[in-house]
């Protein structure tokens, strides 16, 4: 299967750009602010928050970075202006972080104060394990300014996450808990699937004992249903976590735990960037491009299934 997966990828350049648009038209929102906010619209009316993210190739030099900045305001003024109930998403190397480290910083405070304004809230992503100790850092510098209306990602699937769970329980922070999309090295990682999701039980466990906001980001069953387990032993209340979901994937998942009555909120990306972005995370993880396959598969049968 790894194998497959690797060939689709390699692939996927000589494929038609109109053909990869059709494909990740299920998990992007589109290439204009106007279809984050028609998608969220949707999502709402279905009973579901958001978190909107916008799309970016690695940034150059500080100007570009400025200008993911001043794309997030806008994006912040239009969930007002339209009433959504979305935050953002946030990846640090989109604002300068393998710039310089201080650029980064001051771009992220500055989102997350615009965020402020409208009393919104700024998520962190986790990219790959070069930029965990700075992304964690930087998380640490927002808060100690005083600014709580940000919270981070923690990936199960990195061996030192139970340790950072521990390390950030001081500040009680807001994580999202996830497993991770980069393949880092066996020597960082955990590679073994049951490993993983071991991993994830155990640091959503010690998130839900440090009394960390989190939000439980996975459409693995199993992990759906020991989240589940977990925050009723842990006697939370509805306000007190949140399942995440990826746009597209698996929404009948998110549909049941809605209407359980648990909060569930959808990651929704969209911009200009979205060849390249699809191109990116494809080649950084091939499984990705399987699930794809099988996905796009699985919703042909079923529509041919239903006449
Ligand atoms: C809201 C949210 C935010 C995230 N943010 C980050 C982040 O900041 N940093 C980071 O490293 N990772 C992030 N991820 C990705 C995450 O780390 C995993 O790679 C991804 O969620 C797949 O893991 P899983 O727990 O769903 O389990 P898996 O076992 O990988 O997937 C379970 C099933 O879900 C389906 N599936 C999962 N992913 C996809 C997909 N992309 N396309 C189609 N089908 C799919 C497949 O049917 C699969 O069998 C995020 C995920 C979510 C849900």
């Amino acid at each position: 299967m790894a194998l497959l997966d690797r060939a689709i990828v390699r692939l996927l350049p000589a494929v038609p750009k109109p053909v990869v648009q059709k494909l990740s038209s299920h998990y992007i929102a589109g290439s204009e602010l106007s279809d984050a906010c028609r998608v969220v619209k949707e999502l709402n009316d279905d009973g579901k928050m958001a978190t909107i993210d916008v799309l970016g190739e690695e940034i150059s030099n500080a100007d570009e970075a400025r200008a993911i900045v001043a794309e997030y305001r806008r994006v912040f003024e239009t969930i007002q202006r339209e009433g959504l109930d979305s935050n953002v998403s946030v990846k640090p190397t989109a604002l300068g972080l393998k710039l310089d480290h201080d650029l980064a910083r001051e771009n992220l405070e500055a989102v997350v104060r615009h965020a402020a304004e409208s009393g919104n809230f700024v998520r962190i992503d986790m990219e790959d394990s070069s930029t965990t100790d700075d992304t964690l850092l930087i998380y640490r510098e927002l808060r100690g300014a005083g600014l709580d209306n940000v919270g981070v990602v923690l990936q199960a699937s990195l061996r030192r996450t139970v340790d950072d769970v521990w390390s950030l329980a001081d500040l009680k922070p807001s994580v999202r808990l996830c497993k991770g999309i980069y393949v880092e090295p066996p020597t960082i990682q955990f590679r073994d699937y049951e490993a993983v999701r071991a991993s994830f039980v155990k640091a959503l466990d010690a998130l839900l004992q440090t009394c960390a906001y989190v939000g439980i980001a996975t459409h693995d069953e199993y992990l759906v249903d020991e989240g589940r387990r977990l925050v009723v032993e842990h006697g939370l209340q509805r306000e007190q976590y949140e399942f995440q979901m990826l746009l597209g994937v698996r929404p009948r998942l998110g549909d049941g735990l809605v209407e359980q009555g648990h909060r569930v909120r959808i990651y929704v990306p969209f911009g200009q960037q979205w060849y390249a972005y699809s191109l990116r995370r494809l080649q950084e993880n091939p499984k990705i491009a399987g699930y794809i396959a099988s996905d796009t598969v699985g919703r042909m049968l079923r529509r041919n299934g239903s006449g």
